[in-house]
C-alpha cells in the first residue's frame, strides 16, 4: 500500500499513538545517555554540539565537544577563530565542511542577530549548516520549544511502529515529519526527541532490531508482520 498523508492518519490512530507516547516515555525515564550538552540549556553550547553530532554518532562527540568549548566557551571566542584553526579542532570527527559552515554562521550570527544564537525555528534556518532537524533541536534544547525532530533513527522508528513508508530522503519526507509532529507529546518535547534518538540508538536499530526486548513489540506493525510471516512458513 502507498502511504500518503491522508492513509497515515489511520495508521496513526489516536489510541495507538497515545499508546506509543507512554511507553517509550516509560522507556526513557530509565534510559536516556547523558551527555555534557544535555545537562545545560545554554544555546552557544547547545549550537556547537548541534553542529558537532551532524552525521556523526554522540559517543564520538563528546571529546571534540569538550575540547572545543574549552578552546572558545563563548561565541565571542570563536568569533576570532580562523576556519583552519575550527578545522583543526573539528579534524577526529571528518567532515571537514562543517568548520567553514560554522565559521560563517558564527559570523552571520554576529552580524545580523547581535551575537545571540537564533531563538526561532525560520532564523536558525537562515545559516548555513543548518537544516530543520539542526534548527528544532536548538529551538527544543535551548529555547525549551515544542518542536519535534526527525532523523533516519527517528524515521526508523516511525516507519516500523506505524507501518509508514516514508520517501528515500527522510529527513525531507512530508509524511514522516508529519508523524513527528503529530506523535509529539504537548509538553517536555526537548526530552521527548531525546528519547526517540536513544531508542534508536539502543532498541530499534538500522539493523537487526532488538524487538524481543523492545516495550513496543506487542503493538508495533513490523514486530507483528515478522511474527505473522514465520508462523506461515513455520519457523
Ligand atoms: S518491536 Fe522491533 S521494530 Fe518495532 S519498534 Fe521495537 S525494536 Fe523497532
Amino acid at each position: 500500500m502507498t502511504v500518503t498523508a491522508d492513509t497515515s492518519q489511520l495508521l496513526l490512530t489516536p489510541a495507538k499513538v497515545k499508546w506509543f507516547r507512554s511507553q517509550l516515555s516509560l522507556w526513557a525515564t530509565e534510559n536516556l545517555r547523558k551527555f555534557p550538552w544535555r545537562c545545560t540549556t545554554d544555546p552557544y553550547k547547545i549550537f556547537i554540539a548541534e553542529f558537532l553530532l551532524q552525521k556523526t554518532g554522540a559517543v564520538t562527540v563528546v571529546q571534540v565537544y569538550n575540547a572545543f568549548l574549552s578552546k572558545y566557551p563563548t561565541l565571542s571566542d570563536l568569533a576570532g577563530a580562523s576556519v583552519a584553526e575550527i578545522s583543526l579542532l573539528l579534524y577526529p570527527l571528518g567532515l571537514h565542511f562543517r568548520a567553514e559552515r560554522l565559521h560563517e554562521s558564527v559570523q552571520m550570527i554576529l552580524k545580523d542577530y547581535s551575537g545571540i544564537i537564533p531563538t526561532t525555528e525560520a532564523q536558525l534556518l537562515t545559516l548555513p549548516g543548518v537544516g530543520k532537524y539542526t534548527a528544532r533541536a536548538i529551538c527544543s534544547q535551548a529555547y525549551l520549544q515544542p518542536l519535534a525532530v526527525l532523523d533516519t533513527n527517528v524515521a526508523r522508528i516511525f516507519e516500523r511502529f506505524f507501518g509508514l513508508q516514508g520517501n528515500r530522503v527522510k529527513s525531507r519526507c512530508k509524511l514522516l515529519w508529519q508523524a513527528a509532529d503529530e506523535v509529539a507529546p504537548i509538553s517536555e518535547v526537548g526530552k521527548w526527541n531525546l528519547a526517540l534518538l536513544d531508542f534508536g540508538a539502543a532498541i530499534c536499530t538500522a539493523r537487526n532490531p532488538n524487538c524481543d526486548r523492545c516495550p513496543l513489540s506487542c503493538k508495533c506493525t513490523f514486530a507483528l508482520t515478522a511474527i505473522v510471516i514465520d508462523s506461515t512458513y513455520g519457523k
